[in-house]
């Protein structure tokens, strides 16, 4: 039966010289039909499209009733046809009607056909559509027009992205693809942004599908591929890995895929069925990803991400040209779309056309959400498919606060949020106005907020905000994001650029916190069962302390002259503070020795994050010049619950007795010994934690840079010794509830507090 009008090739090469012609759309859709009608010897062949309102709309065919197209319209889970949409696979039959989810519309007359072969139209691993061969009688179709079909498949998918399909649509019945979408996934950072999406890694951009020439398809995938693999090799061998902000096991990975001969053959009989190398690379890439898609199990989808990615370098191999998006020539009001971005690659972008962030993967914790809050750029991940639905260019809506994306939005939609933009606008304007205001309480109680950095890029924030200083430099925030340790100069110009932003206001410089979640890709990693309990900090600092010592040093001299204020993170018993402060004092006396400018003061403090320190309060205190209490730590391990887990992180709350009498009794010693105490986790960066601590008798804040507008508006009106009473019974003896954040929502509405 195959090839009485020239097989599949000769479908092709005739597919292409319709693609060209200059005529309608539905004129070309009917031709195309016709054309594979006639070359497959099928008596029925039709295009469905998959709509906005998620039913598939018939809008071409050969041999069922000419009348029924643009009429008849299926459910997305009816019959066979919804079926190959909706799991985006073919289905291949002899008998049809044998198929429990066979169903007839009579419209059609499709009950006389037997055969029925389906594929689905996919772009991205998403479904547009369905096209669909029939015979009356039951033959079966062979893998080589199955393949045929697809490929024509991929051409119409093209078609229907265009925007070509749309004018023959009925109002609100438009091809899906151009749909109007609302994602959501978790705030990263808060912010309203409102652009245009710049895909971080654009999609590359087939024009031609069709092979003029097999064996020179056939040569130059294979050269694509020798070519990827002595890449891999090289970045392996030469182990610049983390320059290509990869790491290493991820490239393990691909060299894995690229060597798989499955893979390898897949590529290659996709070119035998006469597509382009390029476009035999996108066929197979567009099923992983389809397959991806309804993927659950983390570790598979993983793998089938990392071969999405290398096949994504084949194409760009394979059209010779790298595509990444030029860093500098960004539109106005970027919003980047990606799976998946280092920290440095955010950085490399123009940060004043830069406005939001919508990742697939990237939890509140990932490197990349940190320097997007320092960016202060609206940010949101674990938007599942997010590059998937989106094209270069698409108008986008992302609100950081919540976690809602929409793409495509409607007008009235878009006016909504440039309302609420406008209304942010005007509330930022009223912090502002508070920027030199002192921040003393309603009752005169002085509470001095300062902020927390880590990059250059957060140094602007001091003057912006008013802020007294900065509570917590994370100095491992530079390491993060650069791709080799950064050298001992480096760091110290660092330090130095911070204290003269900050000028006459304090910095308190926190000693690299790496490990735990904090991972340097350039550094080998030691494999942990608990990273979060492992070898991190401190502990680190202590054992290899050529590290902490190269980088205590460059404080020092970065200092000469000034105050310093340094301290270290995750100290768990007073001995550990001991040694760093002694190695602290080694690094001063050799600089004195070697004549170097000294700074004119070095306090020495701790983070209290581990709640061992709160049964060492005393022993502690005599020591520290300061503490300072990071209570995202502190929390984790008090309940023992991962904070970056979303299984369990909104099982226990911050705000709960337990918690508060810790940190009551912290605020409690050290006003007993003198000593002055900083909470510098997330807690003091909403209001109602705030105006809790303040209740604790807290004096000294650390806060994200967005929240000191908030935080002070609110401080200006607060009565702190009212606060301090309620709070203190709050927590002196607790029913057994769970949290008192209701009541503490009760008092600062019945006071008239701006939350
Ligand atoms: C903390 O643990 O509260 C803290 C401020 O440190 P980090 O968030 O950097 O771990
Ligand atoms: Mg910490």
């Amino acid at each position: 039966m195959r090839g009485a009008l020239g097989g599949p090739r000769v479908l092709l090469r005739r597919l292409r010289e319709v693609m060209a012609e200059p005529v309608s759309a539905q004129d070309r859709l009917d031709k195309i039909v016709v054309l594979i009608a006639a070359n497959m010897v099928a008596e029925v062949c039709s295009v469905y499209v998959l709509r906005v309102d998620g039913t598939l709309e018939l809008y071409a065919t050969e041999g069922l009733k000419r009348e029924a197209v643009h009429q008849t319209v299926l459910r997305s889970d009816e019959g066979l046809v919804g079926l190959v949409a909706s799991e985006a696979n073919p289905i291949n039959m002899s008998e049809a009607q044998d198929h429990p989810a066979f169903s007839y519309r009579p419209e059609t007359g499709e009950e006389i056909y037997h055969s029925f072969l389906g594929v689905p139209i996919l772009r991205a691993g998403n479904t547009l559509g369905v096209l669909v061969v029939q015979n009356r009688a039951r033959r079966t179709y062979s893998e080589e027009e199955e393949e045929a079909l697809q490929t024509t498949a991929m051409v119409l998918a093209e078609m229907i992205a265009s925007g070509e399909l749309s004018a023959l649509a009925k109002p609100g019945a438009e091809p899906a693809v151009r749909r109007a979408l609302h994602l959501k996934g978790a705030a990263l950072n808060e912010g309203i942004a409102l652009g245009h999406v710049v895909l971080h890694e654009p999609r590359v951009v087939i024009t031609n599908f069709i092979a003029d020439d097999l064996p020179k398809e056939s040569k130059r995938l294979a050269t694509a591929i020798e070519t990827l693999r002595a890449d891999l090799d090289r970045m392996f061998e030469h182990g610049d890995v983390a320059d290509a902000g990869e790491h290493r096991e991820v490239l393990e990975a691909y060299r894995m895929f690229a060597n798989d001969r499955g893979w390898v053959h897949k590529l290659e009989e996709a070119v035998m069925t006469g597509l382009t190398a390029e476009a035999a690379v996108e066929r197979v890439h567009s099923d992983i990803r389809a397959r991806m898609l309804r993927q659950t199990d983390p570790y598979l989808r993983e793998r089938l991400h990392d071969l999405e990615d290398l096949a994504n370098r084949l194409l760009r191999q394979l059209l010779g040209h790298d595509h990444a998006p030029s860093r500098e020539s960004l539109p106005e009001n970027a919003v980047l779309v990606a799976r998946m971005m280092g920290p440095a690659a955010l950085l490399d972008y123009d940060r004043k056309r830069l406005r939001g962030l919508v990742l697939e993967e990237g939890g509140p914790t990932s490197h990349v959400a940190i320097v997007a809050r320092a960016l202060g750029i609206a940010a949101v991940g674990e938007v599942a498919n997010a590059t998937g639905v989106v094209d270069q260019g698409d108008a986008i809506i992302v609100d950081g606060s919540t976690g809602d994306v929409h793409i495509r939005p409607s007008p009235d939609l878009e006016s909504a949020y440039v309302e609420r933009v406008r209304l942010r606008a005007r509330r930022q304007l009223q912090y502002l106005a508070l920027r030199d205001k002192p921040c003393v309480t309603k009752d005169g109680e002085s509470v001095t907020l300062l902020i927390n950095a880590g990059l250059v890029v957060d140094l602007p924030h001091i003057s912006e905000t008013g802020a007294a200083g900065i509570g917590l430099f994370r100095t491992e925030m530079q390491f993060m994001v650069a791709s080799q340790f950064p050298r001992a100069g480096e760091q110290q110009q660092l330090y130095r650029s911070v204290l003269e932003a900050a000028a006459d206001r304090p910095v308190t410089f926190r000693t690299l916190d790496i490990g735990g979640d904090k991972v340097l890709p350039y550094m080998r990693n030691v494999e942990e069962e608990n990273p979060a309990l492992g070898w991190r900090a401190i502990r680190l600092g202590l054992d290899r302390p050529g590290l902490l010592r190269s980088q205590v040093r460059a404080l020092l001299r970065a200092a000469a002259g000034r105050d310093l204020r340094i301290m270290f993170p995750m100290i768990a018993a007073v001995h550990e503070f001991d040694e760093a402060k002694t190695l602290v004092e080694r690094e001063l006396t050799h600089l004195r020795r070697h004549g170097h400018k000294l700074p004119d003061r070095v306090d020495i403090g701790t983070m209290l994050e581990v709640p061992s320190l709160l049964f060492q309060l005393d022993e502690l205190l005599e020591r520290v010049d300061f503490l300072s209490v990071g209570s995202n730590d502190l929390v984790q391990f008090f309940y023992a619950v991962d904070r970056g887990n979303s299984r369990v992180a909104g099982r226990f709350d911050e705000l709960s007795p337990p918690v508060l009498r810790a940190l009551k009794m912290i605020a409690d010693k050290a006003k007993q010994h003198g000593k002055p105490v900083t909470l510098c986790g997330e807690l003091a960066s909403f209001t109602l934690g705030a105006m809790a601590l303040v209740g604790l008798g807290y004096r000294s804040l650390s806060l994200v840079p967005s929240a000191v507008g908030p935080v002070k508006a609110m401080l200006l009106e607060l009565d702190a010794g009212k606060t301090e009473v309620l709070v203190s019974s709050l927590i002196a003896r607790s029913d057994g509830s769970a949290s008192i954040r209701d009541k503490l929502v009760a008092f600062a509405e019945a006071e008239g507090l701006p939350m």
